[in-house]
């Protein structure tokens, strides 16, 4: 149970994210959480920053990339269509239904994508039921809706237990050593090579 809700990689915010790696991996869209993932849950536009990376994961990377939110399909399409994407809203997250209509109507196969988001009993739970890679993406604010504040009380207690477990490791956008990069038995194959 415990493990449907571990992301696969933590970022404090999208702008973190390895856009490159992802590339590398066979990444081809990025699904993504709208509310306190993308922008703060009580924002109705996109700020310039957000702009400029959605134009760049567009169009430097190609990635396509899908709105799934909880949220009215009002505040999505007003949020979603300025800016030129896909969205599934509402998408009743945990449920598999709207990463499955997501994946379908656009026509990807589950491990083509990862999802964005910033909660771990809808977001998490709901991507990985479906076998999608997740990133989880610290809120944007701290304040939530009054649903999502029950939630947060849980979060707390799995946040708690990753890190015991040594599970949660945020990664932060830098650029690394290409031997870093390697995969850790890899490097290791490298390292017993030198040494002979
Ligand atoms: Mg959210």
């Amino acid at each position: 149970m415990f493990k449907r809700l571990y992301p696969k990689h933590f970022v404090a915010s999208i702008y973190d994210i390895d856009l490159e790696a992802l590339k590398r991996n066979g990444v081809k869209a990025i699904l993504t959480d709208l509310d306190n993932t993308l922008v703060a849950w009580n924002i109705a536009d996109a700020p310039d920053d957000l702009v400029a990376w959605l134009d760049m994961v567009n169009n430097q990377y190609g990635f396509d990339v899908i709105i799934v939110s909880n949220n009215n399909g009002d505040r999505v399409r007003k949020f979603a269509e300025p800016l030129g994407l896909h969205y599934i809203a509402p998408a009743r997250k945990p449920l598999p239904i709207g990463f499955k209509r997501a994946l379908t109507q656009f026509g990807y196969h589950a491990k083509e994508v990862v999802f964005l988001g910033d909660q771990l009993f809808t977001d998490v739970l709901g991507a990985n039921s479906v076998g999608i890679e997740v990133i989880h993406v610290q809120p944007v604010v701290k304040t939530d809706g009054v649903v999502t504040r029950f939630n947060r009380m849980m979060e707390r207690l799995v946040f708690h237990r990753m890190k015991q477990k040594g599970i949660y490791k945020l990664t932060k956008k830098v650029v690394e050593e290409p031997s870093v990069l390697k995969h850790p038995t890899e490097l290791r194959q490298t390292l017993q090579q030198e040494k002979e």
